[in-house]
């Protein structure tokens, strides 16, 4: 794959879990990245990503919600990746946590972009979540496997809101591409991210995930959740090609394979002994009970929808189209749940 580094790109969020890998990825092939980030004062662990590496950081100081802040970073820009959005689950109010950043951000991102005569293409972050909305939608697709033609059509404000934001703001990002004709809009919708973090643990909601693993929070068992996972590092390279490959069109579902959270258990056990990892899952009618006694979060609408079910999908476009090979999940958990060790964060059976 061809490079060009005569231009910089723009990277949004460039703080978080996700853009990290894919900021060193673009060091190491010589560009020149703007990092847009919320605090630049915080932004020492991104400045540090170009430590020996032929590429350069700038970083420019924008928000999601902030009209026209991402204008100073883009100008020049060729290329930008458009990753900043909460990924978060525990949330006051999902139009203002999540939809809000998500869908103003998008419009906010996409408007510098229609601004910046440079832009030719812009890869948005998006996700499964946009593809669908709960485990029990895929018994409504023709064969139960999801693929890039299925849009999410089930999330709302109060029933899995982050789902709800990413499947507003990718389908405003499609508007905005579908209104002119300058820059070419590649979507990248990733499965749940694993993996380690390039500067160590992150506030991704994604370490939230496999810290519940360890903390000792689920060792009585974990929910019968099912989805397609991917390792971060994959992540990153699938948004390189589609920043760089001439072809690159559409959106793209990247994942490895399907997991539950016993399968990653089942993984960390052997390799972290003594650690309060769940050995089991919980049945799905004992959680509906008590679930929402538990958390806010666990429903019994989210129980009887999304847990308990498999979960099939199609990688195929993002293997044949963006020519990835996917690392194997398991040993991304494994490193990633060592992070979380060095760090304090998941504790031995005391
Ligand atoms: P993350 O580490 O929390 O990154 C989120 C980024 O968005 C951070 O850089 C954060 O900046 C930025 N951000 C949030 N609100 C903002 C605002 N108002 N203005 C400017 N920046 C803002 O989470 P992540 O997992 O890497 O997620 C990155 C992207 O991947 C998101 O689009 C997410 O939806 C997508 N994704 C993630 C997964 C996953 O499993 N992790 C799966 C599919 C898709 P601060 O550092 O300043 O907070």
């Amino acid at each position: 794959m061809q490079i060009a580094t005569d231009k910089p790109v723009l990277v949004t969020g460039a703080t978080g879990y996700v853009a990290g890998w894919l900021v060193k990825r673009l060091l190491e092939a010589g560009l020149t990245v703007h990092a847009a980030v919320r605090d630049p004062d915080r932004a020492g662990a991104v400045v540090a990503l170009g430590e020996g590496t032929p590429g350069t950081v700038r970083l420019f100081k924008a928000d999601l919600l902030d009209e026209g802040s991402y204008d100073a970073a883009m100008a020049g820009c060729g290329v930008v990746f458009h990753t900043a959005s909460p990924f978060v689950t525990v949330i006051r109010d999902a139009q203002r946590d999540l939809v809000d950043p998500a869908l103003k951000g998008t419009r906010n991102v996409l408007g510098s972009a229609n601004r910046t005569a440079s832009v030719e293409r812009v890869v948005l972050t998006s996700s499964i979540a946009a593809v669908f909305g709960d485990q029990a939608d895929l018994q409504d697709i023709p064969g139960g496997v999801l693929s890039e033609i299925y849009w999410n059509t089930t999330s709302n404000l109060t029933h899995q809101p982050y789902s709800y934001s990413k499947t507003l703001a990718e389908g405003a990002a499609w508007e905005m591409a579908n209104a002119q004709d300058r820059w070419r809009l590649v979507v990248i919708n990733p499965g749940l991210v694993v993996g380690p973090g390039v500067s160590g643990v992150g506030r991704s909601e994604s370490f939230g995930m496999i810290r519940q693993l360890g903390n000792g929070k689920m060792k009585s068992g974990v929910p019968a959740y099912e989805i397609g996972m991917v390792d971060v590092r994959d992540v990153a390279e699938a948004h390189l090609r589609a920043g760089f490959l001439p072809d690159a069109e559409g959106r793209h579902m990247v994942f490895e394979a399907p997991y539950s959270f016993l399968d990653l258990a089942k993984v960390l056990k052997p390799a972290f002994p003594g650690y309060p990892i769940p050995e089991r899952e919980l049945p799905k009618a004992l959680l509906w009970l008590v679930g929402p006694l538990l958390s806010r979060q666990i429903t019994r609408k989210l129980v009887s929808r999304a847990f308990g079910y498999p979960w099939r999908g199609d990688n195929g476009k993002s293997r044949r189209e963006l020519g990835l090979t996917y690392r194997p999940v398991g040993a991304a958990t494994v490193e990633m749940f060592a992070q979380l060790v060095e760090a304090g964060l998941v504790g031995r059976r005391p």
